[in-house]
């Protein structure tokens, strides 16, 4: 891995740096796409304030390939924020571990309990038992009792609303039975209060949980962490169930709640059935929420139609100058397969500079290639043919004006430049490939 970096840097050498001006603009950028991703402004605040005390206490300054490292250390600084390693549940010496599922109503407990007892009965060979301690809506045991069967696990409830004697009685019937595992579903409200904290933490003082897990609607964004800091407060939870990942939300309030409560996200839940659970893995939410997943597959994109023999030969080509027009237009299909064309010139170090004034789209290669049609062969293949007289005929062949035909040449010759970054992109598409 290290060598692919070593690699993708030696050949990025001597690429425009980075100065404090666009460190400032980017820093700006980044706390922006924060705040849009949901996180917290004290958060963000903290956050990159961090990554600029980073950048510039770096050598990104003067790093062969500032925008990667850039990304790079955004990245690392939010990996680290948001927990680096995965975070398991806690086993009891004796058994049975119990493992209790707090947060507001609607938030997914219900669910998340039916998805933990598959999840470790499958993944872990565990034998879990329901206790159905939300007990003030029959509708609510019911839920459990259906989820429950599904799976083929026990549940116990009984008839009374005493939502301490069901924990405390699933605990013994879990003893009695040799089950290893019972997990406590609990009643939520709709807001945070006082009646539903003491209820857990009276749950909470009765069975002496092994884990304590607080439940999480990714999509409230900012609620969630006043509601997560509640919660804490009073039962001091061990760990954060993230769910409805599946939602529009881009994540962010998972890195408020984990740096506003200092607690472990230890699932991520993302769809209504029972197998949409999954152990929480940092660098991909980090991903998300810089939405890097989008860079990563432009790159992979680009990766894949740059492919490497004919990289190579292109580079051969813009070596020893026998780049011509139809490797260009050749290029200009290439890139129009590739998408969002503005995104993907603003990823490619210097060009976006290059490009900066040029409103992009699949449209703006129309005239250019039009004007590559009106040329001979012999045209395609020099350029430097391109006398005022051959200009003025083309342009009429193409339904285009000399002075288009004057700028294309221009931009040509930028495209050659471009190609130059482009091929050394393609070195780096590969690293980020070995980093993953
Ligand atoms: P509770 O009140 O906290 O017990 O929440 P429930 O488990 O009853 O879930 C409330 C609603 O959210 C139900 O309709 C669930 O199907 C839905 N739900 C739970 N988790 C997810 C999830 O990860 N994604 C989506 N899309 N829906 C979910
Ligand atoms: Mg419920």
């Amino acid at each position: 891995l290290s060598s692919k970096i070593e690699s993708a840097v030696q050949s990025l050498k001597g690429q425009s740096k980075i100065t404090d001006v666009n460190i400032a603009e980017t820093v700006r950028e980044i706390r922006r796409a924060l705040l849009d991703a949901d996180v917290n402004l004290e958060v963000a605040r903290q956050f990159t304030d961090d990554i600029k005390e980073r950048v510039m206490g770096s050598d990104v300054l003067t790093a062969v390939n500032p925008g990667q490292q850039f990304t790079k250390i955004v990245y690392d600084e939010m990996v680290k924020m948001l927990g680096e390693e995965r975070a398991d549940l806690a086993v009891a010496n004796t058994p049975p571990t119990v493992i209790l599922i707090a947060g507001l109503q609607g938030s997914g407990k219900t669910t998340f309990v039916g998805k933990l007892a598959r999840y470790l009965k499958k993944e872990n060979n565990r034998n879990p038992i329901l206790a159905a301690a939300d007990v003030y809506r029959p509708a609510a045991i019911d839920q459990l009792k259906t989820l429950a069967s599904e799976i083929d696990v026990p549940v116990y409830s009984i008839n009374q609303k005493d939502p301490v004697r069901v924990a405390k009685e699933a605990v013994s019937m879990a003893k009695s039975l040799a089950l290893d595992t019972v997990i406590i579903d609990t009643a939520g409200r709709l807001h945070v209060d006082e009646k539903m904290m003491e209820e857990v933490a009276e749950i909470k003082k009765a069975v002496n949980p092994d884990e304590i897990l607080f439940v999480v609607d990714a999509m409230t964004g900012q609620d969630a962490v006043n509601t997560a800091k509640a919660f804490n407060d009073t039962i001091n939870f061990d760990g954060v169930v993230l769910t409805k990942m599946d939602g529009d939300t881009r994540g962010g309030a998972a890195l408020s709640i984990r740096s506003v409560v200092q607690k472990p996200i230890k699932f991520m839940s993302t769809g209504e059935k029972l197998d949409a659970l999954s152990p929480f893995y940092p660098d991909r939410l980090a991903q998300r929420i810089l939405g890097m997943g989008d860079v990563v597959s432009l790159v992979e994109k680009a990766q894949k139609e740059f492919d490497e023999d004919q990289a190579q030969k292109l580079q051969k080509k813009i070596k020893s100058d026998k780049f011509d027009l139809v490797d260009f237009y050749d290029q200009i299909q290439k890139i129009k397969k590739m998408g969002n064309i503005t995104d993907l010139v603003g990823m490619i170090p210097g060009a976006d500079k290059a490009m900066k004034d040029q409103d992009l789209d699949e449209d703006s290669f129309k005239p250019i290639e039009a004007i590559i049609d009106s040329m001979t062969p012999e045209e395609r293949h020099d350029p430097s043919l391109l006398n005022g007289s051959r200009r003025r005929r083309i342009a009429k062949g193409s339904g285009t004006s000399v002075r288009e035909i004057n700028e294309l040449m221009k931009q040509f010759e930028q495209m050659k430049k471009m190609m130059k970054t482009m091929t050394k992109m393609n070195k780096v598409g590969r690293a980020m490939e070995g980093l993953k």
